[in-house]
């Protein structure tokens, strides 16, 4: 599966850039023509990507914890230095889970993926729209935020990942209204289980998933990748505020 985009002369930057969905998101970002910020908490995995991106030297590999607001505008004052350029492309992939039964979790483990998935989203989001908004440089932006299926079905163990992502939904679709008229769209996906270091799980819990799939199977990351592209490129103009489901039925 690979139609090409052609994101010659754009910058997109990429939270979790580093493993799993977003290093295949660099990986066709950088193969349909953008040069990408690499961003995640973890430098090693993000230089990983680098190095396996085509023209490794057009591309940057940077540390930036999403939920720490310093960070990330520093991530974003280093990306347009080195590029010379402001990011028009972004996508918020970066986010993890921290499982327990609601009942047994912590104030800290709730707050812990809040603040990664939900509010990290957003203090990223608004440091690149506003950037592209004082550069005038809105017109074809796009932003690409990473949901999950679960924020519409719930997960059971995963409460407060699953309104994280619920929350990443509804903030998707207020952004889009707010962005619509400066010609930045804002959209989101919702994978189902993808096959990535995540859900390293034990045999049985996989097993379990599999067994509410039709497909019987993983998604690859590159399958949601290449809906990443799609909705960052023209092709997508009509999309806004939409979350598009890459399940293979999962939990439909
Ligand atoms: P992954 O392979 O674990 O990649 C996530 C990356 O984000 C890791 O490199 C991780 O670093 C990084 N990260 C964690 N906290 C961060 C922070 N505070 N700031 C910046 N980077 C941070 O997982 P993935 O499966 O590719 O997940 C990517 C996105 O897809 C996530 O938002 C996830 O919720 C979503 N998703 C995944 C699935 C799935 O089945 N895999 C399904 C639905 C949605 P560390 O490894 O050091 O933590």
């Amino acid at each position: 599966m690979s139609s090409k985009n052609d994101f010659s002369g754009k910058v997109a930057l990429v939270t979790g850039g580093g493993s799993g969905i977003g290093r295949a998101v660099c990986q066709v970002l950088a193969r349909d023509g953008a040069r990408v910020s690499v961003c995640d908490i973890n430098l090693k995995g993000a230089e990983e990507t680098l190095g396996s991106l085509k023209n490794p030297s057009d591309h940057i590999a940077l540390c930036m914890d999403v939920s720490n607001k310093e960070q990330v505008h520093d991530g974003l004052r280093v990306t347009q230095e080195k590029m010379k350029a402001t990011p028009t492309l972004l996508v918020n992939c970066a986010g993890l889970g921290r499982p327990a039964p609601f009942l047994e979790m912590t104030e800290e483990r709730f707050m812990h993926v809040i603040n990664v998935n939900l509010k990290g989203t957003f203090l990223v989001s608004q440091a690149v729209c506003k950037a592209m908004l004082d550069r005038n440089e809105a017109k074809g932006g796009a932003v690409v935020n990473i949901a999950s299926v679960t924020g519409k079905t719930g997960l059971a163990n995963n409460s407060q990942y699953a309104a994280s992502k619920g929350g990443v939904m509804a903030f998707t679709k207020s952004c889009a209204k707010e962005l619509a008229k400066t010609g930045i769209k804002v959209n989101c996906i919702m994978p189902g289980p993808i096959r990535t270091p995540m859900l390293a799980f034990p045999q049985e819990i996989v097993d379990e998933f599999l067994s509410r799939n039709p497909l019987g199977r993983f998604g690859e990351p590159e399958e949601v990748a290449e809906m990443v592209a799609f909705l960052l490129s023209e092709k997508s103009n009509y999309f806004l505020g939409s979350c598009i489901e890459v399940t293979g039925g999962h939990d439909m």
